[in-house]
């Protein structure tokens, strides 16, 4: 028996978790019964925290004490301009962390984002275990096309908060390409337009022979369903009398009421042709302010002239990736539609009169990038390599020149794994100091670009910048993460740095915050899990043991201690073994016979040996030490 493994679509508004069983992906139902959960994350006024269906209860009543969107967030730098797309979006304030990375004030607790993503990653594990009744932590997670590098780092920051083992990032629309072209068995060229609640995607694949290969990706961050929904709330805003209308919209629970009507009736005109709207207690909630119900119909047609500029962005988008990428719409045989979005009409329509054709149908776009996951999560686990994944760079890369200008090294769209190299010279002679600085975007400015980290070369000795080539070397994975390093062609010098994602949080927040989650954790799962959890650990600590006694061998020169401390980690090693397989199926009376076993040889490899002791951190909790279980 394997060790289970998912794939998680962590989305802007839902996420879902699924796996493969008996080689067919499925949508995992959250202990609720749900193939969807809300990626809300909330603070009752007791403090207790509640997540998915329970926070979007809360955000009813409570706004403020409830994280919505903050995928939209994740992995980007602070800045006023990001306070300012918030302010409009999110019911709550965004405040700067140490790291220039951005955090939330929600219920009066400052928590990084990446924090927040991890609890919503934490409950789809709690989910995962308590369908298949024993711990999880392989996965693989989807992210938006377009996510950057510090984006796509921030979610695998999350992921280990989480006590997740991310076996791969993937894009997410190749996840979805992935889940229809395998049960379709479809091959050529396919587009998927990804429309969701918070961002936007579009990529074209050729899938050949088992191989996804992606041919160009384009997108927007920043357009997804949460427009859609304001665009409804400044039009209820409008038929408010003009004194509640000022108040209402600087007060955030009469946006929260209209959020959330507007989006009911978002989803209600996916279906009828008029939407009734009702939301009440809108003005000021201040002393002696007055309210005003709202009671109104919007019918389809007027909902399509609100959004219709929303689309025809989406629309710009893709075009515009088509003609980067010198693919004509006729060119296309397969459009794949994918997130709740693009259950809207209009856009429906507007797709198929781009592309002469219509989406195909059958795909349900708000699981089908999970189950894309899942099937990869399967294969790379299995190893099978059934189906390939070639994706591309989403984003330009380059190293900034002189006069605030951007060389670019890897271009947009260029297959990965890539490796680049492009050579450079001093900006000026008699420099001993060189600093690349690494951009990645399209601009060929500088400063519109993300500044992704630098490279220092000291001990230059430049006379003459010809004299003094410098080499620059981009590496790009599969993963779309990004390492650089330089080196003085003439000296040899080199300097290797990955980039150093600046957002991301410092080792000891994440070790505190692994911990706090892990304690959760504990808190949360079903008693049988939690007992196969603690399994884990003892085995991790054993396994620790172990490596402590073979690096004790190896330096020890008495011969009869040698003999006898490998014997130790050869039983060691044999019943660390035994337990996982114990562990995994389950089998009580084997796995009480390890403990036993394992206290037996603890004891003994520790006695009058503290130096022999397992070396390292203190394990945090019942799921902090085991991403390295079986
Ligand atoms: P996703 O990020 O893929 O979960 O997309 C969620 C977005 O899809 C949210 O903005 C939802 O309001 C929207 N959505 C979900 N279902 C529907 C529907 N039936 N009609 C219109 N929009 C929907």
């Amino acid at each position: 028996m394997r060790e289970p493994v998912v794939g998680i679509d962590l989305g802007t508004s839902t996420s879902a978790v699924a796996t493969v069983e008996n080689g067919k992906p499925r949508v995992l139902p959250n202990r609720s019964g749900r193939s969807l959960t809300p990626s809300l994350v909330g603070f009752t006024t007791e403090g207790v925290r509640v997540v998915g269906d329970e926070a979007r209860l809360l955000a009813v009543s409570r706004p403020a004490d409830v994280a919505a969107a903050t995928k939209r967030f994740i992995g980007r730098r602070w800045d006023p301009m990001l306070v300012h797309e918030a302010r409009t979006l999110v019911p709550y304030p965004l405040l700067e962390g140490p790291n220039g990375e951005v955090r939330a004030r929600i219920a009066g607790r400052v928590l990084p984002l990446t924090q927040i993503s991890a609890m919503v990653l934490g409950e789809l594990k709690l989910d995962a275990e308590a369908h298949f009744g024993r711990p999880v932590h392989k996965c693989v997670i989807t992210v938006p096309a377009n996510f950057d590098d510090n984006q796509r780092a921030a979610t695998k920051q999350a992921a280990h908060i989480a006590g997740l083992h991310v076996l791969r990032i993937v894009n997410e629309p190749t996840a979805a390409a992935v889940a229809y072209g395998l049960t379709s068995k479809f091959e050529g060229k396919a587009l998927v337009f990804d429309l969701g609640g918070g961002t936007f995607d579009v990529s074209i694949l050729e899938v050949e022979s088992g191989v996804f290969q992606v041919q160009a990706t384009g997108g927007d961050p920043v357009l997804g369903g949460e427009d859609f929904d304001q665009a409804v709330v400044r039009w209820l805003l409008a038929q408010l009398p003009l004194a509640q209308r000022e108040t209402a919209s600087r007060d955030m629970l009469s946006l929260q009421r209209l959020k959330i009507a507007a989006e009911q009736a978002k989803r209600e005109l996916s279906q009828g042709d008029e939407a009734r709207i009702t939301a009440s207690g809108l003005g000021d909630h201040g002393p002696g302010g007055t309210l005003v119900d709202v009671d109104v119909r919007l019918s389809r047609a007027e909902f399509e002239r609100l959004v219709e500029p929303l689309v025809a962005r989406s629309l710009d988008v893709t075009r515009q990736m088509m003609e980067e990428a010198r693919v004509a719409p006729k060119d296309i045989q397969i459009i794949l539609l994918v997130g709740g979005m693009t259950r809207v009409p209009l856009i429906r329509k507007r797709v198929a009169e781009l592309f002469g054709k219509p989406p195909v149908v059958g795909v349900n776009p708000d699981e089908v990038v999970a189950l894309g996951a899942a099937v990869h999560a399967s294969e790379i686990v299995a190893q099978d390599g059934e189906t390939l994944l070639i994706d591309v760079a989403s984003h330009s890369l380059g190293v900034g020149v002189y006069g605030g200008g951007v060389r670019k090294v890897v271009g947009k769209n260029s297959a990965i794994p890539a490796v680049a190299r492009e050579v450079f010279l001093p900006s000026a002679g008699g420099q001993n100091k060189a600093r690349i600085v690494i951009y990645q975007g399209e601009s060929d400015q500088a400063e519109q670009n993300v500044k992704l980290g630098e490279v220092l070369l000291s001990d230059l000795r430049v006379k003459h910048r010809a004299d003094t080539p410098l080499e620059v070397t981009f590496e790009l994975s599969s993963e779309g993460t990004v390492s650089v390093r330089c080196m003085d062609l003439t000296s040899g010098l080199s300097e290797a740095l990955r980039i150093t994602q600046r957002t991301e949080l410092s080792a000891d927040e994440v070790k505190a915050l692994r911990a706090e989650q892990a304690a959760y954790h504990a808190d949360q799962a079903h008693p049988e899990t939690r007992e196969l959890a603690e399994f884990e650990i003892l085995l991790e600590q054993g396994d620790t043991l172990r490596r402590a006694l073979e690096a004790a061998a190896r330096r020890s020169d008495d011969e009869k201690e040698r003999t006898a401390t490998v014997k130790l980690v050869e039983d060691l090693r044999a019943l660390v073994h035994l337990g996982r397989t114990a562990g995994l199926s389950k089998n009580r009376a084997q796995m009480g016979d390890v403990t036993v076993r394992l206290g037996t040889l603890v004891a003994e490899a520790t006695a009058g040996h503290p130096a022999r002791g397992p070396s390292g951190d203190p394990p945090v909790g019942p799921d902090g030490a085991s991403s390295s279980a079986a």
